[in-house]
């Protein structure tokens, strides 16, 4: 029918196929659901062959997932990459939304063209509407956007392509954060001093290490101790993984962080998170095209170019200290090491108090608690408490006979927490 009407229109038809890989996925990729019907596209597209006023537009993001049978000679045998626009093409698209709308006269979209790395069309268009909005709620009468309206809505909107990059303003506190004593401290003087007092810094003409190595096992309190510097000295927290910086942006994994870190300075102050900073490693990505070794070098060149009392904090994390590029670690560079372990006696103990904190309990023994619990991280100690918790519902469940109207008689115990230990094993081999 599609093709009875195309070669009837007058004088000629385009016909638009949406999401190509989904309407023609490639048979042979793992999970293709083999529904679509590529060889009804396939037909159509041999019928058009024949009919010089009709023309198949096909559209994907991936082009790699479309069946390679309709990407030949004779069917789609023209292919036009749209990538992420450049300043120039931003300039443009700006122009575009803002025919017949009202800008104060301070306004420049040269400006915001530039600061809008990794925007789409979809992204500006977006901005334009949320600084419309901005500008109506703030004026009475027909709005007039103004460039803080645009800098507010550039703020409020990121750029698609860097959608999983989340920035949050955590609530962790160090007192959110059993033991570690020594990290806390290391981490306190020398990315949270920096942004708290510079003069003292300015002062002993002393430098702020450009960015901090966080390094022990899984589940140990890295990621909770970025968040807490973050918390505590009010800066936004941007978090990237490595392996999803590798994975995510092929072939452009190197504006991934370029933009992460352009994000950064403009929400600045920003601790910028990179977990997994093992994976950017060239050793463990010898099968590509040298993507890890531009990353790193993107990496080296964004570090190298953060201000000595700059607003951006870099803090990675590894559970590989050996693996992490030697590059990375070099002075002026994540020049800092400091050490996660694996909890001692008191910090288990302290990280009971911490995960029971809030807890309707009954007498608790954390030390009893800490002793039986030799190689558990933090992490796994949080597992314990929710596993008590889990068995103090049951019994509750059991004793009301299934009424849970009335939760007062309700407490995780020691027995339940012991019971708790007893079902569970600390997660990381050969700890102690
Ligand atoms: P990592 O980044 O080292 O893998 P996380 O910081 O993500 O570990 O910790 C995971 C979870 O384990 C935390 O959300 C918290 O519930 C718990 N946890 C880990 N370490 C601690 C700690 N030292 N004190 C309190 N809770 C902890």
């Amino acid at each position: 029918a599609v093709l009875d009407a195309a070669r009837d229109a007058e004088p000629g038809c385009v016909v638009f196929v949406e999401s190509l890989a989904a309407a023609a996925p490639d048979p042979t990729a793992d999970g293709a659901s083999g529904r679509g019907s590529p060889s009804a596209l396939g037909w159509l597209l041999d019928r058009v062959r024949g009919h010089d006023t009709v023309v198949v537009v096909g559209e994907t993001t991936d082009p790699d997932a479309v069946d390679p049978a309709l990407r030949r000679g004779g069917r789609f045998d023209a292919e036009v990459r749209v990538g992420v626009p450049d300043p120039a093409a931003r300039r443009a698209i700006l122009d575009v939304h803002t025919d017949g709308v009202r800008l104060a006269d301070a306004v420049s979209l040269d400006a915001v063209a530039d600061r809008t790395h990794g925007y789409t069309g979809a992204d500006l268009t977006a901005v334009l509407v949320d600084a419309a909005t901005r500008a109506a709620g703030s004026a009475a009468g027909p709005p007039v956007i103004r460039q803080r309206d645009l800098e507010a809505a550039l703020d409020a909107v990121g750029p698609s392509t860097l959608r999983d990059v989340s920035v949050q303003t955590p609530t962790t506190t160090y007192q959110d954060i059993g033991g570690l004593d020594r990290a806390k401290r290391e981490v306190v003087r020398t990315v949270e001093w920096p942004q708290r007092y510079p003069a003292l810094f300015e002062r002993l003409d002393a430098a702020a290490p450009t960015g901090v190595l966080l390094h022990g096992p899984p589940g140990t309190g890295k990621t909770m101790l970025a968040k807490a510097v973050a918390a505590s000295t009010d800066a936004n927290f941007l978090s990237v993984d490595g392996p999803e910086l590798m994975n995510r942006y092929v072939g452009e994994s190197e504006r991934g962080v370029r933009d992460l870190f352009e994000r950064a300075r403009r929400l600045a102050p920003a601790v910028v998170f990179l977990d997994e900073v093992d994976s950017l490693a060239p050793a463990r990505h010898d099968t590509d095209t040298g993507a890890s070794e531009r990353v790193v070098s993107q990496l080296l060149t964004e570090l190298d170019g953060l201000s000595p009392r700059g607003s951006v904090a870099v803090l990675a994390a590894t559970n590989r200290r050996e693996s992490v590029d030697p590059a990375l670690l070099r002075p002026g560079r994540i020049e800092t090491q400091v050490a996660v372990p694996i909890p001692d006696q008191d910090a288990r103990a302290a990280i009971f108090e911490v995960q029971l904190d809030g807890v309707a309990t009954g007498r608790i023994d954390t030390t009893a608690l800490a002793a039986a619990t030799t190689g558990y991280t933090g992490s796994d100690i949080a597992g314990v408490v929710r596993e008590g918790a889990l068995l103090a519902m049951e019994d509750h469940l059991r004793e009301t006979e299934f009424d849970a109207t009335d939760a007062s008689g309700l407490v995780v115990t020691q027995r339940h927490l012991r019971r708790a230990i007893e079902t569970t094993a600390p997660s990381v081999d050969g700890a102690g």
